[in-house]
């Protein structure tokens, strides 16, 4: 049996006439479709800005590359320190669930000011002021001694932008996961984990997933996010 019974109207070249027409009639909605949208700036917009986002986020896994290209992480493994920045980034897109590209360059980048010949116009020239200022905020003082850096980056915690604070939740979350440095005591490791809990405590109520998987690490250890003493004098004899 002719399953295309009663025969469909053809045109005059054979074509059936409903399928032209549905053809005629998708193409003009698509035109009108880009047309209204070409106007209200949507296409353009929509296509350029997620591609202008991935590729500046590929940029800045491509900067932080090369300026980290030398150096090897802390850890017993002495992983390549760009698995580091790229670790902190992944933390935040698939277990924070963000996608604002300033957040996400400025974890690529956070650590080239502070471990690499990287000026901050550098970063400004290359990623705009804003990834810039985040980037600044993440950035500990060089020319200050290991245990006031610490120190300051307990009582500075709280007084971050959301943006700061969501690259140092997943900073800190990157190297808690970390396996320390092969001659650490466990004394010196606790203390490293209470002072990471002091930080943190600082930038919490920015991302609840980020902040639970935190709450567990420093679990295990038996150490919870909690404020500084008062009169914090800074981290230990280890800094
Ligand atoms: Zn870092």
């Amino acid at each position: 049996m002719d399953s295309n019974y009663p025969p469909e109207p053809m045109d005059d070249e054979g074509y059936p006439l409903k399928c032209k027409l549905a053809g005629v009639g998708g193409g003009i909605i698509a035109v009108i479709a880009i047309l209204f949208v070409c106007h209200n700036g949507m296409v353009g917009s929509i296509h350029t800005t997620k591609m202008t986002s991935m590729a500046k986020v590929i940029k800045a896994v491509d900067f932080a590359a090369k300026k980290h290209r030398d150096q090897r992480r802390w850890g017993p493994d002495k992983a390549p320190y760009i698995n580091h920045p790229i670790g902190v980034a992944n933390i935040l897109a698939n277990e924070g669930g963000i996608d604002d590209p300033i957040v996400l360059q400025a974890a690529l980048l956070h650590d080239t000011v502070e471990d690499t010949e990287t000026s901050l116009d550098e970063i400004e020239q290359e990623f705009g002021k804003i990834v810039r200022d985040v980037v600044d905020e993440v950035t500990d003082q060089k020319d200050l001694p290991s245990k006031e850096r610490k120190r300051l980056q307990v009582i500075n915690a709280p007084k971050k932008s959301p943006r700061a604070k969501l690259v140092k939740l997943a900073d800190k979350l990157h190297n808690l996961r970390q396996s320390p440095p092969a001659d650490w005591t466990e004394e010196r490791i606790k203390q490293y984990f209470v002072w990471s809990s002091y930080v943190l405590h600082g930038v919490k109520g920015t991302n609840e997933a980020l902040e639970t998987k935190i709450d567990e690490v420093l679990g295990a250890r038996g150490v919870k996010m909690a404020p500084p003493p008062e009169n914090y004098q800074g981290y230990d004899k280890y800094a």
